[in-house]
């Protein structure tokens, strides 16, 4: 029997119904594989400010390096955003990706085909979309020194060294292997020195994996390319800003940003989590669609513990479920025998899961 260290952060709004969920799935699909998950909770975001001053308290950060994975919810919320920006929850999950090293993002855009009219885009336009956002995650603009915020201006800083832009491509390109053999590096190298230096490593690199075809993008070329026709891209390759935004625009592919699961990897320990945020709009009603974390336990199963029957069965599950018409409210005006809450949703898949 293989035992797994988990530490789990649920975090703020929608974050601990959309874990709860994903706990139950985890523990139904270790009841046929004979693996035990042993959970360890730790604060983090705006509740661990609340209860000990801090969005990234120290015990969290020892919890997380010493877990086989983090399973992840969400943070941050309103009654947090006039605090000072060390103090806010967004700035304790930047430095858990600094503390942990986690400097590559897979984000996996996939169109379920349940779903094809859920999706603002026409359903010729998505039906087959399976694409991969790389992003860098703990550089750029976000971490970029000096930052500062005066009373007449304002500044931060895109820095990119060789070696961050080097292990994050490297990735990409691995990562292409394994698919269609297509990356595609996004930046703003017409303009900003930080691009051009960013494609210029990018082509080095590629030098390296002969047999995976490199092109290039400005981003905002690809923001319009991505609604124009997403089935051109295999993986997207790109930095920390223009990672944030194209992969929440791609999320709209699938038709609800609570369907989309991420990875964060790099370091020893990764981390797993939904692309969306904390929702407080929908926080406690009982509506959150908690297949995105689902779909990151899955993940985090794969990439980070090797076990991918039973990933795959967790996959298998969400598909059954959306094909059976189960619903919850964010995707409920398409194709829907029922309309679920958030833990109806979960006790099915988990259901089908354990069967
Ligand atoms: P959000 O992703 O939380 O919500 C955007 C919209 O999508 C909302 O209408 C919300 O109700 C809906 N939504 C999100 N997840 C959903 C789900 N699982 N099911 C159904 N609907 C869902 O983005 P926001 O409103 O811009 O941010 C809210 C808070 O979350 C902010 O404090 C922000 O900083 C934080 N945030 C955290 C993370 C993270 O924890 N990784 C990521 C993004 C935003």
């Amino acid at each position: 029997m293989s035992k797994y260290k988990i530490a789990i952060i649920k975090g703020d709004g929608i974050g601990p119904e959309i874990i709860d969920e994903a706990i139950k799935v985890l523990d139904a699909v270790s009841i046929g594989y004979e693996h035990e998950f042993i959970y360890e909770e730790y604060l983090m975001g705006g509740d661990a400010y609340d209860m000990t001053g801090d969005p990234l308290p120290q015990e969290t950060i020892d919890g997380c390096k010493a877990a086989d994975a983090i399973l992840f919810g969400a943070i941050g919320g309103e009654k947090w955003d006039s605090l000072p920006r060390d103090k806010r929850p967004e700035s304790g999950l930047l430095r858990l990706r600094a503390e942990l090293e986690l400097y590559a993002n897979f984000r996996p855009v996939k169109v379920y085909k349940q779903l094809l009219d859920a999706s603002t885009l026409k359903p010729e336009v998505i039906d087959g979309v399976d694409l991969l956002v790389m992003r860098e995650l703990t550089g750029g603009l976000y971490f970029g020194e000096p930052r500062e915020k005066g009373k007449d201006s304002a500044f931060n800083t895109m820095i990119y060294s060789k070696d961050e832009v080097v292990r994050i491509a490297k990735m990409a390109f691995e990562a292409a292997k394994k698919r269609d053999k297509k990356v595609c590096s996004v930046d703003k190298a017409n303009v900003l020195e930080v691009s051009q230096f960013w494609r210029d490593t990018v082509i080095e690199v590629a030098k390296d994996y002969p047999d995976v075809v490199l092109t290039h993008m400005y981003v905002d070329n690809a923001a319009m390319q991505l609604v124009r026709d997403p089935k051109q891209f295999d993986v997207i390759l790109t930095g920390n800003i223009f990672g944030d935004i194209l992969s929440d625009e791609a999320s709209m592919i699938s038709g609800s940003i609570g369907l989309l699961p991420s990875a964060s990897v790099g370091g020893k320990v990764g981390l797993f989590e939904p692309i969306h945020g904390s929702a407080p709009d929908i926080a406690g009603q009982g509506i959150a669609n908690p297949i995105a974390t689902i779909a990151s336990a899955s993940m985090m199963l794969r990439f980070a513990l090797g076990e991918n029957k039973a990933a795959d069965k967790i996959d298998a599950a969400i598909d059954r479920v959306l094909e059976e018409g189960y619903r919850t409210k964010d995707i409920s005006s398409f194709g829907a025998k029922e309309v679920c809450s958030t833990t109806e949703i979960g006790s099915i898949i988990a259901d089908y899961v354990s069967k």
